[in-house]
């Protein structure tokens, strides 16, 4: 660690406890061991920083906010790399609609960044008050949006990356496939060129409670031929209950337009914080680990049935069919729930990736392309070694 600590200036690195423990893992509750901290700030800090780790036979986890949920950003006697101090925000393109941000930006400081432009970064993880650039691209963000506006990976015009030799790659659209969802087993991105959208003129929302499952799965089908749906978020009744909704199948639907019941901004902002605050709520009320499947349409119904007559709590992003069953730590029906969504056809993981947690259940395929893609970007094993492959 000396050659490391030499390295850089003092204020750019910490071996001290208290924050290996505090980077010792990400929001998935898995541990591991932190050696040191490193905030890089720019391109040669981060080159040297490979060199050494290649060198010297260590491994480097890049972190961006730490609230991915399957162990991805958790060291393993690693060296964690903080994109906190990759903050910059570029000007707006305007006639493109383009942004260029360092890694490290947060989502909602980019958003409120882009407001009085009129713009905004449309793929919104629940996380959105915190997680980074870089980390959403490393996971291929979905979100609350995902049934209008899809993955980032849609949205990242160019993305620059540092592989595990040092070499520093500027992928454009056609070429990210090292980039997003590959949980930065590539190397560390630095900075992207994003696509951005307007706000939308109009907004509206419904809240629509249904005692069938099959009427509101026929529900769900009727919403998405609808242009302007801009959301659609399922709640099973376990979960309505702990917000004081009825304990219903509920759906929330957003438009882009007056098509909803709810019109006043205030009103449709409570009920999206009543949404929001189901994660934390869910996580005091006993349920702390969220899964994220994505279940195939045939499948919903058999799958979402099964996990309100087990009283699982559930939410999530139904529109596109990624669903957050919330379970104990331990509870034997993650693993049934596993085999359900395998056996149907569906992912065990929609968007949170696949990290410590679930690298046993990365398909043969997904392993194979990591392993080129590894073979490509990080011969040498530099960057978050042992996860995915
Ligand atoms: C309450 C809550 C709600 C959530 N809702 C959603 C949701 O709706 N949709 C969704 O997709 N996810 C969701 N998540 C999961 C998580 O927030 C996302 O995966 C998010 O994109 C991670 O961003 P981060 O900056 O926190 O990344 P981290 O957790 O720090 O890292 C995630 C992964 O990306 C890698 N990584 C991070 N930064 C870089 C970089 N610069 N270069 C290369 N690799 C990097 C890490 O090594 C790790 O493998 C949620 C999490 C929580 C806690």
């Amino acid at each position: 660690m000396q050659q490391l600590l030499s390295l850089f200036h003092p204020d750019q690195i910490s071996i001290r406890h208290e924050t290996r423990i505090a980077y010792s893992r990400d929001a998935s509750r898995i541990h591991g061991e932190c050696l040191a901290v490193v905030w890089p700030e720019t391109i040669e800090d981060m080159i040297r920083l490979i060199g050494w780790a290649a060198e010297t036979g260590n491994d480097l986890v890049p972190r961006g906010a730490g609230t991915g949920l399957c162990g991805g950003a958790t060291p393993q006697n690693s060296v964690v790399i903080d994109s906190a101090r990759l903050r910059q925000i570029g000007s707006i393109d305007i006639p493109a609609n383009k942004i260029v941000v360092e890694a490290g930006v947060p989502l909602d400081l980019l958003n409120r960044h882009l407001k009085p432009f009129e713009l905004f970064f449309p793929v919104i993880p629940g996380s959105h008050r915190s997680a980074t650039i870089g980390g959403m691209i490393a996971t291929n963000a979905a979100g609350l949006h995902a049934v209008r506006y899809g993955r980032i990976d849609e949205w990242v015009a160019e993305a620059t990356l540092i592989d595990g030799k040092g070499i520093i790659h500027h992928l454009s659209a056609g070429d990210r496939g090292g980039i997003a969802g590959w949980e930065g087993i590539t190397g560390m991105i630095v900075q992207a060129a994003l696509h951005l959208t307007e706000i939308p003129q109009q907004r509206s929302l419904t809240l629509l409670c249904f005692d069938d499952l099959k009427g509101m799965l026929e529900e769900v089908a009727h919403l998405k031929a609808n242009p302007s749906l801009s959301a659609l978020e399922y709640i099973n009744p376990q979960a309505a209950a702990l917000v004081g909704w009825a304990a219903k199948h509920t759906l929330l639907a957003e438009f882009h337009s007056m098509d909803g019941k709810v019109e006043a901004t205030i009103d449709m902002a409570a009920i999206w914080r009543a949404r929001e605050s189901l994660s934390a709520r869910l996580t005091l009320a006993g349920f702390p680990i969220s899964e994220d499947p994505q279940i195939l349409p045939e499948a919903q119904e058999s799958t979402l049935d099964w996990l309100a007559i087990q009283g699982i709590p559930v939410f999530g992003h139904l529109g596109v069919g990624i669903i957050h069953p919330r379970f104990l730590q331990g509870d034997p029906r993650i693993l049934e729930l596993y085999h359900r969504v395998s056996a149907s056809g569906g992912q065990i993981s929609g968007e949170h990736g696949m990290g410590l947690k679930k690298r046993q259940w990365a398909s043969l395929a997904m392993k194979v392309k990591a392993q080129a893609l590894k073979t490509q970007f990080d011969p040498q094993g530099v960057f978050n070694r042992g996860k995915l492959c």
